[in-house]
């Protein structure tokens, strides 16, 4: 069977995730969504794809506190709009992925996704191992999900993508984000931060007390929380700075050491 990839793109990319009001950074989506198309090829790879949400998402959230618990009918109502803003984005980024050529399948996890305490327990992937049967690419984003004990809590893109790693035995999982990998200081903060090219159980420890959040308005963990699903996964990955121009599809094409790589 053709290996399967999945690649993340960072809502740091797409969006101007500093801006108070949800805002597309289509220059980068449309430059990103080309190399995404001219490295994918249906034939030597099945591809599932996610994006985040940038000011599409961490803003109302924070706001609202919804990723706490709903304890108020203001809360519901904004539990709503949260979710209605992801559509929004992710009809965005699927527009323009089919507009070059990307069969993008938008599948919105809050329909099939259960979480207890932020964690996700249950998630329905029947369709998804169909839709890459038929030769769609999935493409997954992170949403406010239905919690047994909180009623809401954030189903992250970055948590999306290792549980799909995990259940489907990805070959290749890529991440692009906004800074060229894991460092051993936020490189947004310390000039002088260090790149770590690779990531193992020899220096796992060492180096994860070293990552932080993000510097923008962030409601799932910025770096750490990518980290920390990452381990979890167990399935060896590649984060890479989406900004470098041509990256994107030099890793779907199967380049890798151009950012940090973590063998879990
Ligand atoms: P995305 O929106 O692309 O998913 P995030 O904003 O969630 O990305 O996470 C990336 C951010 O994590 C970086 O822009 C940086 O500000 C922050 N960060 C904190 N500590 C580190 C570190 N040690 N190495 C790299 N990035 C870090």
């Amino acid at each position: 069977m053709r290996p399967l990839i999945l690649m993340k793109v960072g809502g740091s990319l797409i969006t101007d995730k500093d801006n108070p009001e949800p805002t597309v950074n289509f220059k980068n989506l449309r430059r990103i969504v080309r190399e995404v198309a001219e490295g994918y090829s249906p034939e030597r790879m099945r591809l599932i794809f996610a994006h985040g949400a940038g000011s599409y998402g961490h803003q109302i959230v924070k706001r609202t506190g919804i990723h706490k618990g709903i304890k108020s009918g203001e809360q519901i109502l904004a539990f709503a709009e949260t979710q209605r803003l992801q559509n929004e984005l992710n009809s965005i980024v699927t527009k323009e992925l089919i507009k070059n050529g990307v069969p993008a399948m938008p599948i919105q996890c809050s329909c099939h996704t259960v979480m207890e305490k932020g964690e996700l327990v249950e998630m329905h992937l029947e369709t998804v191992r169909g839709y890459l049967e038929v030769g769609l690419v999935p493409v997954f984003f992170g949403v406010p999900a239905f919690d047994r004990f909180q009623k809401c809590s954030i189903l992250s893109a970055d948590k999306i993508l290792a549980h799909i790693a995990r259940e489907f035995r990805a070959e290749k999982v890529i991440h692009a984000t906004d800074v060229d990998g894991v460092f051993d200081a936020n490189p947004k903060e310390v000039e002088d931060a260090k790149l770590v090219k690779e990531m193992t159980s020899e220096n796992f420890d060492e180096i994860i007390e070293k990552v932080g959040h993000s510097s923008s308005v962030d409601v799932t963990g910025g770096m750490f929380g990518k980290v920390r699903e990452i381990l979890a996964s167990g399935v060896p990955t590649e984060i890479i700075n989406g900004n470098r121009e041509g990256y994107i599809k030099s890793a779907l094409l199967g380049e890798t050491g151009l950012g940090t790589r973590i063998i879990p």
